[in-house]
This record gives C-alpha cells, sequence and structure tokens, in this order.
C-alpha cells in the first residue's frame, strides 16, 4: 500500500515554486469544510475547462504533484502506474470491460479523480457459490485522498450494486446523482447500515458540479429506469462524454425523453474523447420503444383466462409502472413477492417514480377473496435464479403461489449471457405445472435498455468524438462497436479496446496513448459477509469438488517409526457411492499403507509434510486409474 505523505485537501493549497505559472485558477474541492456539495444549477459552462470557477469561490491554487513520495516512486519502480503527468488525463476502467455488469471508471487529472459508476456483476458456473463480483480497486484505495466524487449515472445494481463494499475504502466520496438513482442507492446501502454514513448529493439535469480539475453535467437518456443520465466531463485539456447505460426512445413510458440538444451541443464544443455503451452493439437496426411493448402487454392481459405471474427485473421501473396501469385496466389486483421488487417499488412509489391506483396491492392472505382473473402477481426471477420468488413457484416451493393450469407467466426480460440454462430449466418447470409461459422468444416483451447499431451510430455522430472508447460490455461487444464507430469514419487508431485495468492517457496537445502497464485488475469476489476473502485457490478448489466430489484419507501414525497404529479411515462424498465400492476402498486402503510405511523406511524420521504429499499424489493417481475421475483429496496425519 502506498502510503500517504498528506491526507487532506489543505495540502493543496500550498504553492510549488517549480513548475510554470499557470495564469488561471483551480476550483476548490467544493466547500470542503461543510460537506455541502457547490453545485451550480442550471449554469451553462462557457470557455475553456482551465477557466472554470467554483460557486464564484477561487484559489489560487497550483498544481500539486503526486501526493507519492519520491522514495515510494523509487520502490514501486520507476514505471509506476501511480505517477501520473501533470496536464495528462487518465482514463482507468476498472470494471464492466470484459463483462457485462461490475461497471466502473475512473478518470484522472493531476490530483483530481472522478468516478463513474460502481456496480456489481452476477456470478456464473465458473463462481461456485459467490454471490456478487465487484470490481478491483486497489488503485483508487492507494489514491483515496484524490478522489473528489462518485458519480452514478443511475439506479441499476451493475451501477450501484458495489457502492456498500467500497464506500469505506474509497475514503467515503460524495456521491453525486440524480434523485431516483439516489433513492435507490440510499435503499442499497440500507441494507448495509450505512446509510447514514453516505453523503449523497442529489442533482438535477441542469446542473454543473465543478470538482478540482473537472466539471461534470448532466444529460437525459433513455433507458428503462427513470433519471438516467450520461455525462459531460470537462478538463483542462478537452471534454469526455460517457454515456452511461442507454439509449434512443421517443415514446419512453415514465421517463423523459432523451436530451438529443444537450447531446448535440456538447459535440458542438468539441469532445476529445467519448464512452459508450456497447452491451447492444452486436444488434443491428433499432432497440424497440418502451411504448411498443405495453402494446404487447396489453394484449397477454386481454388473452390471459386465470392468474398473470409477471416478472422482470425489479429495477425495469418503466416495466413495473405499465404492468400497474394495465392491472388497473383489467381489474386485477396486484400481489407482490420478492426483497428486491418489494425495495423497488417501496422507493419508486414514495418519491413518485411510479404512481399506483389506491389498493391495487393486496397481501397474499387476501388473494382467495378474489377469482383467479383478478389477480396478478409481480415476482422476482426473470433470470433463473435458484432463489428467486418464481424458480421457487417452478419447483412447486413457494410460500403461497402454487402453480396451476391457466396461470399465465410472463418473463419480461433478456437472459444475462451465463443465466440462459436456469432460465430454461425455470420455463420448463412451469410449462409442467399447465402454466402458459411467454418470454421473450414467443412475444416480444422486453426490449432492452441498451441502444442497437443504428442508435450507436447516430450517438457517435451527435458527440464526434475524436477518439472512442467501447464501454460495458465483453469484448466481441466492444470490438462490434468499436467496427461501427469506423464504418462511419472515425479512424481505427482513434478506436480503443480497452480491458479493465488499462491505462489510456491523453495529453494536452490531444494525443492518446494505451500504456502498456495496468493498474491493478480483476475480481473481488462477496460472498456472504466476506468481501475478496475468497480468490483463485478457493474458486478452484469449489469447481474440484463440484465435479468430482472429495475424498479424506485419515492416518493415525506412530510419531518415531512412521508405522500405520489404525488401519487407514476414508471419507468420501460426491466421488462414488462408499457402500457400492468396498472393493475400491480396500484397494485404496492396501496402497495407503504402503505409501505411509514406505515414507518411515526410507527416511529413518517420518516426514509429515512430504508423507501427505505423497497421499495426495499417489492416491490421486491410482484413483483416476480405477475411475477416470479426480476428486479433491485431503489427506490428514496423526501423528501420536
Ligand atoms: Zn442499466
Amino acid at each position: 500500500m502506498v502510503k500517504k505523505t498528506s491526507s487532506d485537501g489543505d495540502s493543496r493549497r500550498t504553492s510549488h515554486s517549480r513548475g510554470p505559472a499557470r495564469p488561471t485558477a483551480r476550483p476548490s474541492r467544493p466547500n470542503a469544510s461543510n460537506n455541502k456539495p457547490a453545485i451550480s444549477a442550471g449554469r451553462t459552462h462557457s470557455g475553456n475547462g482551465s477557466k472554470s470557477r467554483s460557486n464564484g469561490r477561487k484559489f489560487p491554487i497550483m498544481p500539486t504533484e503526486s501526493k507519492i513520495t519520491p522514495l515510494e516512486r523509487i520502490a514501486s519502480g520507476s514505471n509506476s502506474v501511480y505517477t501520473v503527468s501533470r496536464d495528462t488525463l487518465r482514463i482507468i476502467p476498472l470494471g464492466g470491460l470484459e463483462e457485462v455488469g461490475a461497471n466502473m471508471m475512473a478518470y484522472e487529472f493531476g490530483n483530481d479523480i472522478i468516478i463513474v459508476d460502481a456496480g456489481f456483476a452476477f456470478p456464473d458456473e465458473t463462481t461456485p457459490g459467490i454471490d456478487y463480483i465487484i470490481p478491483e480497486t486497489k488503485y483508487l484505495e492507494d489514491k483515496k485522498d484524490n478522489i473528489r466524487g462518485l458519480f452514478v449515472t443511475h439506479g441499476h445494481m451493475d451501477h450501484i450494486g458495489a457502492i456498500p463494499y467500497l464506500l469505506a475504502k474509497l475514503g467515503d466520496p460524495p456521491i453525486y446523482t440524480l434523485q431516483l438513482s439516489a433513492g435507490m442507492i440510499k435503499k442499497r446501502l440500507e441494507e448495509f447500515n450505512l446509510a447514514e454514513r453516505a453523503k449523497i448529493n442529489v442533482v438535477q439535469r441542469d446542473d454543473m458540479v465543478p470538482l478540482g480539475n473537472f466539471q461534470i453535467r448532466f444529460f437525459a437518456v433513455n433507458h428503462n429506469i427513470p433519471d438516467s443520465v450520461g455525462l459531460s466531463i470537462k478538463t483542462p485539456i478537452g471534454q469526455v462524454i460517457h454515456t452511461g447505460d442507454w439509449k434512443f426512445d421517443h415514446t419512453p413510458v415514465n421517463e423523459v425523453q432523451t436530451e438529443f440538444h444537450k447531446i448535440a451541443s456538447f459535440g458542438g464544443e468539441g469532445v476529445l474523447a467519448l464512452m459508450s455503451d456497447s452491451t447492444n452493439a452486436i444488434k443491428p437496426g433499432y432497440s424497440q420503444s418502451e411504448k411498443e411493448i405495453g402494446r404487447t402487454m396489453d394484449r397477454i392481459f386481454q388473452d390471459a383466462k386465470g392468474r398473470i405471474v409477471f416478472t422482470s427485473f425489479s429495477s425495469l421501473i418503466a416495466r413495473i409502472q405499465q404492468v400497474f396501469d394495465l392491472s388497473a385496466k383489467y381489474n386485477r389486483k396486484v400481489i407482490v413477492t420478492g426483497r428486491s421488487i418489494v425495495n423497488t417499488l417501496e422507493t419508486a412509489i414514495s418519491m413518485g417514480y411510479i404512481k399506483i391506483q389506491p389498493k391495487i396491492i393486496i397481501k397474499s392472505e387476501q388473494a382467495s377473496k378474489y377469482p383467479d382473473n383478478q389477480i396478478l402477481i409481480l415476482s422476482t426471477g426473470g433470470q433463473g435464479e435458484e432463489s428467486s420468488q418464481l424458480a421457487r413457484m417452478s419447483r412447486g416451493e413457494h410460500r403461497f403461489v402454487k402453480i396451476k393450469k391457466d396461470d399465465t407467466v410472463v418473463i419480461s426480460a433478456s437472459s444475462i449471457p451465463g443465466n440462459e440454462r436456469s432460465i430454461v430449466t425455470v420455463i420448463d418447470n412451469l410449462t409442467r405445472l399447465g402454466a402458459n409461459v411467454i418470454y421473450n422468444k414467443v412475444l416480444d416483451i422486453h426490449t432492452g435498455g441498451h441502444g442497437q447499431q443504428e442508435e450507436l451510430k447516430l450517438m457517435i455522430q451527435l458527440v464526434k468524438p475524436k477518439f472512442f472508447v467501447p464501454i460495458h460490455g465483453e469484448l466481441h461487444m466492444l470490438a462490434a462497436h468499436a467496427k461501427l464507430a469506423q464504418s462511419i469514419g472515425l479512424p481505427e487508431e482513434n478506436c480503443f479496446l480497452l480491458e479493465n485495468g488499462s491505462i489510456l492517457e491523453i495529453n494536452q496537445r490531444g494525443e492518446a496513448k494505451q500504456l502498456n502497464e495496468k493498474v491493478p485488475s480483476g475480481y473481488v469476489f462477496v460472498d456472504g459477509l466476506g468481501i475478496g476473502d475468497v480468490g483463485e485457490v478457493v474458486i478452484r478448489d469449489r469447481q474440484a469438488m463440484a465435479q468430482d466430489g472429495m475424498f479424506v484419507i485419515i492416518t493415525t501414525v506412530d510419531r518415531h517409526t512412521g508405522k500405520l497404529i489404525n488401519p487407514p479411515e476414508i471419507l468420501s462424498r460426491g466421488f462414488v457411492y462408499m457402500k457400492n465400492n468396498d472393493e475400491l476402498i480396500r484397494e485404496v486402503k492396501h496402497e495407503i499403507r504402503k505409501i505411509v510405511e514406505g515414507n518411515g523406511n526410507k527416511t529413518g524420521e517420518p516426514n509429515w509434510a512430504d508423507l501427505r504429499q505423497k497421499v495426495r499424489d499417489d492416491i490421486g493417481e491410482y484413483l483416476f486409474q480405477k475411475t477416470q475421475r479426480r476428486p479433491m483429496i485431503l489427506p490428514v496425519v496423526i501423528e501420536v
């Protein structure tokens, strides 16, 4: 860990004698003394980034050197990724560029860092037992005194989910976001008893937030949650546009329209780099409007004979609003099941983002008072998650919903890659129970919240960036997005395919280059209460046990002679059924005996570490020859 030589903003007021005097003022950290954000409402910015003023106050501050001492720099190697040259903008993705989810991006200029989003990703079959995956933030932790703020583009978990795990590690930076996103973050933090701790600043779309070398403005985009915004990030060397998740939807439900005029006017100011969402970069054409989906859903409500069970992502507020509107129209009461959807509803209804008819929500116990065709069950589980309400219904294990003939189950969510198999299992089980299951492939009941190829091209045309960095997605999506940019005239060398941990530097001459080094990157696993304590080794063990089970060998050995005192004992789980494999177990015990006694004879004084290793290797090989399986072998040697 890099030790800091100074820990607060005050050191930044010291003027340094080296370096040329900059004729411009640098905005202070806004009202650092009283923690109130300096947000200039509705102010439009004029002039170039270096002429900024913060809230009318200005300090003639010289840019300070990096806070790493020379000694530390030498210790960490002269090419350390921690050394930043002045007047250079660094763009460092920490998550979301090799996967869908865990989005997090850092922008660094001089001694100032701002972060955009801090989300988690869902685990897949390669990470058994893991709850969430969050970005590795060591680089930022080592520079946490420089972090001026965390900007959140919208309230989806892949953009806010990691905040409770990272807040303290990053020195509790103030959070800036729009109202609903602020509500979602607060709700998430409440689950960790951290709501009081966080400094959340609610901004308006027309605000400008000056933080150190940065000035941040906002523009509305459509997604499928209200208050989604993209960011204009002004730096002393030019402007960066960061889109967040977005699509262009001319008839959104429950959301304002995309602020095309702002995007175009930011583009007119000149844009150094565009970071744009690549989730749907492989899909041609345009995304479907939320309103179109409304029509399809209306038809489903018309046709449904019995109950409707509706599942979606809990944070698709627009879709949930449509469900309530249609339930009112077709005279259905709504029962809500699943913690995440209850949380979303509480936040969104209390803040006015979902409007529901009085008394439309009923308790599950009241359901029996209504005929089936007047009931709608709003549930979690659009991804087939094993513990979700829908999955429980499909297994007949739900607390109060027993699926029956004439139920219509609507799964209104496209599958996150990796979840397809579990969704199919849920669909099949529901079908077996007699439900009519309607999902994406049957009817268009989910539109992704992400722009498709023609929209992505339009965004690039409006912004007209010099450099282009596709973000949000796996490598093939990013590459497809870069190809799109090139198809409309961006030079290939101006498109950067970055990875998590990559460093893209743009200097004051407007030259961009990707450094050879990377900042520490990778995945941090969250499992229960542990954050980052489960690593590669544990995951590999879990995979091994999941594949071929485990095989425990207990030997009691005389400390002096190395002879076995009792016959070896064997325990096994998930490998073979022991009772049907007497023969194999007997042979294994015989092998163990040979190994143990051989060990004692050869060396005189038994070497216990060697013995354990030899048992593991030799018995592993023996079992593989006999069974073609490789269980995890755990030798236990008891010396008496
Ligand atoms: Zn999103």
